[in-house]
């Protein structure tokens, strides 16, 4: 049997990492197929750049140490390393498979997210109708107003009325289901003004640590978020994108209240601004190196960017800017002179 011998591999092999590899090296057959490492057919060579970087990358994405062994010792077409196609079909199969499961549950968290929001506001605005003298509500029209909410949020989808129904009384475990024949209708007792404004009486500790919560939730949101990575530009949504879903539902609560009905259809301007400004003025906890500090590490969002190589360009005022940064709502001088395209 042929062996594969590399170049590399003789020249290290002075060292036990270079003896390790070597030994691998060798365990490559050329006459099989690398995938199954089979020999009883026609086998393929691979011929480019692009087909070693995407087979390393399928396989380490696959996490298939096994093959990750086997092709360890070079570039693909290097090592003249051979293939069957339906192996590598399998593989580009199994890939792609990966990636479907990945994505979906990426876009089953966000649709999570949404929901829990939609819900939060419609309870929000029954309990202020609670307030203001209102007893009786058609469910139809409670499901009605959530699922245009889902709609304004991004996410089409027909709610199941059951369900929906058990989620409402769930919440609100004192109102009563009645039907007037045609419609259900969630009914309160006029005692409830009363329950209500009770629960939501907490005292100075408990508010502290309602809030305490809020913002640790929100902060661990910051800290695992990818943020915004500027390459010279700002594109379409590259605000919405930078700010964290939990910080844009906090700041929209502080600045328009809870109110499904007071909402806007998309994130207003001075969500956003606020939700940056916050962004990148946060500080990770002293003494934690496991938490990132945003500005060492971490891209900036794009507002304060904006600001700061706006004035620059058009004021060129080193004292001007460094007010601005002072103030946290720019980036400092030093990056606005900075090539753009090098940002750490
Ligand atoms: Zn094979």
């Amino acid at each position: 049997m042929e062996l594969l011998t590399i170049h590399a591999c003789i020249h290290m092999c002075s060292n036990a990492e270079g003896k390790r590899r070597r030994l691998r090296c060798q365990s490559l057959d050329k006459r099989s197929c690398i995938f199954c490492t089979k020999q009883d057919g026609h086998l393929h060579e691979f011929r480019t750049l692009d087909a070693d970087v995407n087979v390393r990358l399928m396989a380490t994405e696959l996490q298939d140490t096994a093959l990750l062994t086997r092709i360890e010792g070079g570039d693909l077409t290097a090592i003249e390393a051979k293939y069957y196609l339906p192996c590598l079909t399998t593989l580009r199969n199994k890939h792609r498979t990966l990636l479907r499961e990945k994505q979906a549950s990426r876009s089953n968290l966000q649709a999570d997210k949404i929901e829990a929001r939609a819900f939060v506001e419609l309870v929000t605005h029954v309990e202020n109708s609670l307030e203001d003298g209102t007893f009786c509500f058609k469910l139809s029209l409670l499901r009605q107003m959530y699922e245009n909410r889902l709609c304004n949020l991004g996410l089409s989808k027909e709610i199941n009325k059951v369900r929906f129904k058990q989620q409402v009384l769930a919440y609100f475990p004192l109102a009563q289901e009645q039907n007037d024949g045609k419609n259900v209708i969630l009914v309160f007792e006029h005692g409830m003004q009363q329950l209500l404004k009770k629960s939501m009486e907490c005292n100075y500790q408990e508010n502290a640590l309602i809030l305490m919560k809020a913002a640790r939730i929100v902060r661990n949101d910051i800290f695992s978020s990818n943020g915004f990575s500027f390459n010279a530009s700002f594109p379409p949504e590259c605000q919405k994108e930078s700010v964290p879903a939990s910080l844009k539902l906090l700041v929209t609560l502080l600045l328009r209240g809870g109110d499904i009905l007071d909402q806007n259809s998309d994130d207003s301007q001075a969500c956003l601004s606020v939700a940056q400004t916050i962004l990148f003025n946060c500080k990770a906890k002293k003494g934690t190196c496991n938490i990132k500090s945003r500005h060492s590490l971490e891209h900036e969002p794009p507002l304060p960017l904006y600001i700061g190589l706006n004035v620059h360009t058009q004021t060129r005022s080193k004292k001007l800017i460094m007010e601005l940064n002072h103030m946290g709502i720019s980036i400092s001088y030093e990056l606005c002179q900075m090539d753009p395209h090098s940002y750490p």
